[in-house]
């Protein structure tokens, strides 16, 4: 089994009726509903509220793959859990950032950029290409699908060049975005994914819910042997 903590800032649902009806369990209720189509998945959710315990040392420490889904409280987020999360993804935990989680300090600090982007709230049309068909995310995911209405994000996003960009979206405004990157920090594996605006009910599309599974399954690393550091004896001769 994978062990997998999905962490939502979990405002906009209570604070929005709109939000809140499109995700009554919140948004972290509907990824794990996507994700628990994997029978292979342990799934636990996490939200800034109780932070401190639902994202303790001791639940980062058996989390193999952490989702994390935030936006206005980005900067409520105490200093010793982003010290925490990055710490862990260097010692091997997978981490999948969505949507505007890309200004999540988690994410600024492993990526060490402004990761910042254009955006616009207009309801554009976004479509995403996959563009690395070999890569194991992109499993079963057609050349090509559209998510009817979404938040736009356009490029230049300010991150270092990724591994693989297994995903690029156009909209329908005329602006481009790489949608589906990847990056190695340590250890840890690291997936980012742009679609996830809380005002569109995108954790219901079935084609998310196949990329979000086949991230937390890439993300996750097996039978991981930690590199030692430091003054080291010859091994030979
Ligand atoms: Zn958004």
């Amino acid at each position: 089994m994978i062990n997998i903590t999905i962490y939502n800032e979990y405002i906009h649902e209570l604070q929005n009726e709109k939000v809140g009806e499109i995700y009554p369990e919140g948004i972290h209720g509907a990824i794990k509903n996507l994700l628990s189509e994997d029978k292979n998945l342990n799934i636990r959710t996490a939200t800034l509220k109780d932070i401190n315990e639902s994202l303790s040392n001791e639940v980062l420490a058996d989390t193999d793959v952490l989702f994390w889904w935030g936006h206005v409280a980005h900067d409520k987020v105490p200093e010793d859990r982003v010290e925490a999360v990055y710490q862990r993804v260097l010692a091997g935990m997978g981490l999948v950032v969505l949507h505007s989680g890309h200004y999540s300090l988690p994410f600024r600090r492993l990526m060490a950029t402004c990761c910042r982007s254009k955006w616009r709230e207009d309801g554009d049309r976004e479509r995403i290409w996959v563009v690395e068909h070999s890569h194991p995310i992109a499993n079963g995911i057609p050349e090509y699908f559209d998510i009817p209405h979404e938040e736009t994000y356009g490029e230049r996003f300010d991150i270092p060049k990724p591994d693989d960009v297994v995903f690029i979206s156009n909209f329908s405004g005329g602006e481009v975005f790489r949608s589906g990157c990847t990056f190695t920090r340590g250890m840890g594996k690291i997936f980012y994914f742009r679609p996830g605006h809380e005002e569109f009910p995108v954790y219901h599309m079935e084609v998310i819910g196949r990329i979000l599974r086949n991230a937390a399954n890439w993300c996750y690393t097996e039978n991981k042997v930690a590199p030692t550091f430091g003054h080291y004896p010859k091994i030979e001769g």
